[in-house]
């Protein structure tokens, strides 16, 4: 494949005219002049787009995307009692494929191309994600409300660690809702098996203070105890922490996934993320679930990263080269992608129309893309395959029309 004539940002500065070929699944090269690879492969006019990176949603609930404006502006005990969780226990496979059939279709329309997890019926979201074409790193919750989904872990480690697309990962969900027995076995399964271990992580202020008042220590000094933090752990939230917490989650270098809309529509809290990379964490972002979002775009989240630090710490606070180094290099280390718009990085990347207004004038595109995008990813590949052309998503209709009709079944009296 080759991509002709993209604009592309070089430290900050906008390069235009630039091909990029890709050979299978990886950038084979990027300058100017280049030839496509074979007599008859694809060619694709990027001019007048600008070519970024794939983005990385750090934290969702994919399958949740069925639940999109549902229950919203509720105090949380109610909405997940009243809610979200009668909901949960009549979900199905099919649900579960229409709901991360329709979330995929949103990724990729947002030029996302790796969601990192935490659900039910695993083995059906990466069948699903699969299908659509980009990277998921899934976890099977684990609640020992549920004590029967402990069991799934290990045989779904094995099913797809060698997949292409899909890190089978794991995923404790809290220190609030596991044992210790099921948080060391979960951080054992993850050792054996090299995976991400994936975990809410000091997220209200209410479950920290009874987490403290009960066992003496945070959430974070409890994991650390338990041997639960390091590279491959990815923390959503990290809301509510002591310096000492910031410290840990530095020096163990957990990534820290910042989820800011959720965390103001449900009100948990602001996260001290000034503080987190000034003391050198992996910041990176993720939406949450619909629920408490209410959609999947990474572009919104770097805005509102940007705003709340700086309505909260001020206006120098998260600068747009910083906040766009959370949604993609940082996020890229938190799980391991060789993205980049370089030769030897995975095919993984999105073309964004330039001409629409809101990157006018030419004046400043990353602070365009923090700040200003409101739509315009027209072509999205991943793995080097082209998931999204000018577009237009193969079979979109459909998977909007599964995504109704499980809705309707779901919440049907
Ligand atoms: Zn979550």
């Amino acid at each position: 494949m080759l991509i002709k004539g993209a604009s592309i940002l070089q430290n900050g500065e906008l390069k235009k005219g630039l091909d990029i070929q890709i050979i299978d699944h990886k950038i084979s090269a990027v300058g100017r002049e280049l030839q496509a690879p074979e007599r008859n492969d694809l060619i694709i006019d990027a001019t007048g787009k600008l070519a970024i990176p794939g983005l990385v949603n750090g934290h969702t609930h994919l399958a949740m995307t069925l639940l999109r404006g549902y229950a919203d502006d509720m105090e949380l005990m109610p909405w997940l009692q009243e809610k979200i969780w009668p909901i949960e226990a009549k979900l199905t496979a099919s649900d579960i494929r229409a709901g991360v059939r329709l979330g995929c279709l949103e990724l990729i329309r947002f030029g996302i191309t790796c969601y990192n997890d935490m659900y039910y019926f695993m083995d059906e979201t990466a069948r699903a994600t699969r299908e659509m074409g980009i990277r998921g790193v899934l976890s099977g919750v684990l609640f020992d409300m549920r004590p029967e989904l402990l069991a799934e872990v290990e045989p779904f480690l094995r099913r797809w660690k060698d997949d292409p697309l899909i890190r089978p990962a794991v995923g404790p969900h809290a220190v609030y809702t596991c044992s210790e027995e099921t948080l060391l076995r979960a951080k054992e399964l993850a050792q054996r098996y090299q995976a991400a271990l994936h975990i809410h992580l000091s997220e209200t202020r209410d479950e920290v203070d009874s987490f403290v008042n009960q066992s003496h220590m945070t959430p974070v000094e409890y994991l650390d105890a338990l041997g639960l933090l390091g590279p491959r752990t990815a923390a959503a939230h990290c809301v509510w922490l002591t310096p000492s917490d910031i410290r840990t989650l530095a020096e163990l270098q957990v990534n820290v996934i910042h989820c800011p809309t959720s965390n103001l529509k449900l009100a948990s809290g602001i996260s001290p993320v000034d503080r987190l990379l000034d003391a050198g964490a992996n910041v990176c972002l993720g939406t949450d679930g619909v629920s408490s979002n209410n959609n999947m775009s990474i572009f919104s989240e770097m805005k509102m990263a940007a705003l709340v630090q700086k309505g909260n710490r001020g206006p120098t606070i998260l600068p747009a080269a910083q906040v766009w180094k959370m949604a993609t290099q940082n996020s890229y280390r938190a799980f391991g992608l060789d993205i980049g718009l370089a030769p030897g990085s995975l095919a993984d990347l999105a073309l964004i129309d330039l001409s629409r207004p809101w990157f006018s004038p030419e004046s400043n595109h990353l602070s365009h893309l923090v700040y200003s995008m409101a739509g315009g990813v027209d072509t999205t590949i991943c793995n080097g395959r082209v998931l999204m052309e000018n577009g237009i998503v193969p079979g979109e209709a459909e998977i909007l029309e599964d995504a109704q009709r499980s809705f309707e079944r779901l919440t049907a009296s």
